[in-house]
């Protein structure tokens, strides 16, 4: 049997299943309870010792984990959650269904706001669930446990899950529902480890069943002949040479530079992705900093973060974004109206100019920064759509200190209008998963139409070349900053198209470097001609695979 979803990195995984248990059946709507005092200090019970235990789970996890439990357990004892609880025991529900129905509510709230958000209601379901298993006394869904690896099956993954994950233990992540941004693809690539996710029939799959699970194609192929899981064993072989191999600088295997960047979020992580040969930042996401702040951030915090990164790449270039802020990233204090489509919304660059107090402040703290470092800094407006933009957004930029000003291509009337956006910036980067999301008209966050979140479809390589060509007719620098460089065959594409850097998650450093030195210019760029004759996703990444 073959199964397919959207593979996240290039490894693959030999190994037996074990499935995730199904989540606990709905409490029954009719159920009555003995008395309302003692089912309340029973269900309070509960909920405190769920908190309790997520706090203790984050405490084990530590690092970016801890937050995310942390945050789960606040859910548990959420005032006005507990008091809906209350109510509804009150007015004759058991615990069970009382917890039941008041966590849906507020996940239906949830969904209905959409990006970042929505994501969370998956969060909170999973405390439900917790809390329900205690009122039960079953134990609550969560990953088996086993003395030997296996490739875990699941409907999707929580973050409590997640977090204590055993990496020793688990080679390989399948699940049947979740997009490539959901926690179960965004852990995959961190860690390194082989996860498929958006499988349709992964329901299919036994406990026990031998599968190779390959990520660079999306392919499970259950129940292998002897030759198949041979092949696959010298594979992960390859691989482990390969990553143990010393670290170079980007380049092409006739030598041509390409400089291997990473995306950060936070400069806490800027070691991490030095260690891993990072020649510098292709991508800071500054708003990861304010996603809890009520208000603007000052120029002093803001300087002393970007001081703390700049600090960690000395002599190196750091490309900085101006705060994203809207759709799948509110920020409270520059998202404060409502939108019926924040993605399509006044959001990234356009929410800046209508604040540019806030703008300014961050251009200058940046400014000030850099002044205070030995860095090279870039700086660049996120979702621009046309030259004037570009225009107002460097001009600012300089006018308040930056050097090196220039803009993101995230929507498909920035791609084609490259040339003229370049008049002004000093470089482009390409959020190839934006760039995806809008040239397909699919919701990059939303698991019923991941199957288009696809960065290898031939309409959104068009527009990397027409921004590859406008590029290399101005001399001037075209990154790639979205999960798209991240996947090595992808990568090679691209670099055939025309981008000068790449920069990802630094996970996935290693394996684009390796699979860049196996090509020339040449071979990069007729796998890129293959790819853009193709008329989907699927025969693009065939025609480029055909060349290898
Ligand atoms: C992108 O859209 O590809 C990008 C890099 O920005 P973000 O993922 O932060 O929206
Ligand atoms: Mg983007």
């Amino acid at each position: 049997m073959r199964l397919t979803g959207i593979g996240v990195g290039r490894t693959v995984a030999v190994g037996p299943v074990k499935r995730m248990p199904d989540p606990l059946p709905e409490p029954p709507e009719g159920a009555t309870h003995a008395g309302a005092d003692a089912e309340i200090a029973r269900t309070r019970s509960a909920l405190q010792q769920v908190a309790a235990e997520l706090n203790e789970r984050g405490r084990r996890a530590g690092g970016e984990a801890r937050n995310v439990l942390e945050a789960q357990a606040l859910m548990a004892e959420d005032p006005s959650l507990v008091d809906d609880v209350v109510a509804r025991i009150t007015a004759g529900r058991t615990g069970e269904r009382a917890v039941f129905e008041a966590f849906l509510e507020f996940q239906v709230m949830l969904v209905g706001l959409g990006g970042y958000m929505a994501e969370r209601a998956t969060d909170l379901g999973d405390v439900a669930q917790r809390v329900i298993a205690r009122l039960t006394g079953v134990r609550a869904p969560g990953v088996p446990e086993s003395d030997t690896p296996f490739v875990l099956v699941a409907r999707d993954l929580a973050p409590a899950d997640t977090a204590l994950l055993d990496l020793d233990k688990v080679l390989a992540l399948i699940t049947s529902d979740g997009g490539p941004t959901s926690h179960t693809a965004i852990l995959a690539r961190a860690k390194s480890i082989p996860a498929i996710v958006g499988v349709g029939g992964a329901q299919q799959l036994a406990e026990g069943q031998l599968v190779i699970a390959d990520a660079s194609t999306g392919e499970i192929e259950a129940d292998p002949d002897d030759a198949a899981v041979a092949d696959a064993q010298r594979r992960i072989e390859e691989r482990r040479a390969m990553l143990n191999a010393p670290i170079t600088p980007g380049a092409l295997g006739d030598g041509t530079r390409i400089a291997l960047l990473a995306n950060l979020g936070n400069a806490k992580d800027a070691a991490g992705a030095v260690e891993l040969g990072a020649e510098g930042v292709g991508l800071f996401r500054t708003e990861f900093l304010f996603l809890d702040s009520r208000s603007a951030p000052t120029v002093q915090e803001q300087r002393d973060q970007y001081i703390a990164l700049l600090k960690a790449f000395s002599g190196k270039k750091v490309v900085v974004r101006a705060l994203d802020a809207g759709a799948d990233k509110p920020l409270a204090f520059l998202n404060d109206t409502e939108e019926e489509n924040p993605a399509l919304g006044l959001r990234g660059l356009r929410v800046l100019r209508a604040h540019e107090d806030i703008l300014r402040e961050q251009l200058t703290a940046l400014a000030e920064a850099d002044a205070a470092t030995e860095a090279d800094l870039w700086v660049m407006a996120p979702m621009v759509s046309e030259p004037e933009e570009s225009e107002y957004f460097t001009a600012l930029a300089r006018e308040l200190g930056i050097a090196t000003a220039g803009v993101m291509v995230e929507v498909p009337s920035s791609a084609l209008l490259a040339a003229q956006i370049l008049e002004s910036a000093d470089f482009v980067s390409i959020g190839t998963n934006d760039l995806t999301q809008y040239t397909l008209a699919a919701d990059r966050l939303l698991g019923t139409v991941a199957n288009f979140q696809d960065p290898w479809h031939p309409a959104v390589l068009r527009l990397v070349a027409e921004v590859g060509r406008a590029g290399a007719a101005a001399g001037k620098s075209v990154g790639i900053c979205g999960e798209a460089a991240a996947d090595p065959q992808l990568a090679v594409v691209l670099v055939g198209l025309g981008a000068t850097s790449l920069s990802m998650t630094p996970a996935a450093l290693a394996d684009v470097r390796a699979e860049l030195l196996t090509v020339t210019l040449d071979e990069a760029r007729a796998r890129a001609a293959a790819a853009l004759a193709a008329p989907s996703a699927a025969a693009a990444r065939a025609a480029a695979a055909s060349l290898v």
